[in-house]
């Protein structure tokens, strides 16, 4: 850091405070995940220099030949992690990476049928404050009321009605396993494109611990930075017949120059998604997950849908007298970061909402066990259950530094910030 330290303070002292409020609390955003410093020394490198727009081997610029090395890796490599024929790995985010598939194949006013972003949806499969929910005719299909899981009876008859050019599954607040099979059926039935956003659970796709959408999908999108555990991005995966089309629509379509030092990054990620502890850290994700769940289920919370099968939990905190925003900000004086989250059919505005979305990525990745979880569970219940109580909110901070000392994360690169 000394190059930094001396040329920029300001900006040095903002990187010191954030790596150590990255290490000094526990981080359980459920998007949110610490890299290797293998990728952050990908990232960080000369790769940032090089204008590389075009494709492997069909460059508008020269001296792309490093360039075409590590774009080739990424490419070979996540089709091998995913079982895919064809990858663009130069969406620069996965907002990207959904718009680059819907110019590909649809005309603004055509008809999309995605996930409600208040019952788990993202934004960009679109909201009416996203580009997509201003330039597409957009149906959304939500949760069943009792089960709290996907609606395909809704979806159906939705699907039938409005005769959708593409339904897309995925969602960034569902704590189920989505079932691909059922949204191929229904697609196959109105002849509707299938788009499966795969954010939140690439991860456990490429651990196969999850379906994989590959063989139902027409394009599966995703992020690198989540539960797949590689730097901020998005990419796309399709069969061969759409390479020449998806690759058109990414550049020259809505974007300029790929980022090469983040592909560089996603190739060393890939390759780390591609060892065999990459599917015991995802199955150790679940596991985490779900004794997070039964933990709060026991001290009196309830979850939306009962529970989990993969990284997240939403929980309901309308019999508790708090709101999703006020757990928000108790929860972080303690030092456990998590977001408030609309829970399906709620009552409280966005801003506010009724509960909180909580994940286990990032601190499965620091290292912490089943055994940790059940202890944070029970901080966290101890807080929601007595948020007033500013005495113990301290005392658990002081527990929290405690766990965060027991699984250290960084420490050379902290170690450097302090010289
Ligand atoms: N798709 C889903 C399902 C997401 O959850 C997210 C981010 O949270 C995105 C897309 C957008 O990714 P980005 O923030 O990289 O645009």
């Amino acid at each position: 850091m000394h190059y930094l330290y001396h040329t920029d303070k300001e900006v040095f002292q903002a990187l010191k405070a954030e790596i150590e409020r990255q290490t000094g609390g526990l981080e359980m955003i459920a998007s949110e995940n610490f890299v290797s410093e293998a990728v952050m020394e990908a990232e960080g490198s000369a790769f940032m220099n090089k204008y590389a727009e075009g494709y492997p081997g069909k460059r508008y610029y020269g001296g792309c030949e490093n360039m075409d090395v590590v774009e080739r890796l990424a490419i070979e490599r996540l089709n091998l992690l995913f079982g895919s024929e064809y990858a663009n790995v130069q969406p620069h985010s996965g907002s990207q990476a959904n718009m680059a598939v819907y110019f590909s194949v649809l005309n603004p006013g055509d008809t999309i049928l995605s996930m409600d972003l208040a019952h788990g949806g993202h934004l960009s499969h679109g909201a009416k404050v996203s580009f997509s929910g201003r330039l597409f005719n957009v149906i959304h299909y939500g949760v069943n009321r009792d089960t709290e899981t996907i609606d395909f009876d809704d979806l159906g008859k939705k699907a039938l009605e409005y005769r959708p050019k593409m339904i897309i599954a995925g969602a960034s607040a569902y704590p189920r396993t989505v079932p691909f099979e059922e949204f191929r059926a229904i697609c196959d039935e109105i002849g509707a494109y299938l788009m499966v956003d795969m954010a939140h659970i690439a991860g456990l796709v490429a651990a196969g611990i999850h379906p994989s959408p590959v063989p139902f999908a027409d394009f599966v999108t995703s992020t690198t930075h989540k539960t797949l555990r590689g730097p901020r991005g998005g990419f796309i995966l399709a069969k061969d017949k759409y390479a020449r089309l998806i690759n058109s629509q990414i550049f020259p379509g809505i974007q300029g120059g790929p980022l090469m030092h983040v592909i560089a990054a996603k190739a060393v990620a890939f390759k780390e998604a591609l060892a065999p502890e990459f599917k015991t850290y995802q199955q150790n994700i679940v596991k985490n997950a779900k004794a997070l769940a039964q933990t709060l289920m026991d001290r009196g919370f309830r979850l939306v849908s009962g529970g989990t099968d993969n990284h997240l939990v939403l929980v309901d905190l309308t019999d508790k007298g708090i709101t999703g925003k006020e757990a928000e900000e108790v929860l972080e004086r303690a030092g456990i970061t998590v977001n408030k989250n609309a829970i399906p059919f709620d009552p409280n505005p966005p801003t506010i909402t009724s509960g909180i979305r909580i994940g286990t990525p990032a601190i499965t990745t620091r290292g912490l066990t089943e055994k940790d979880v059940i202890e944070v569970a029970n901080y966290i219940a101890d807080i929601l259950l007595d948020p007033k109580n500013d005495t113990m909110v301290r005392d658990i901070r002081l527990k929290v530094k405690e766990i965060c000392e027991k699984y250290p994360l960084y420490t050379e690169r902290l170690r450097r910030y302090e010289e």
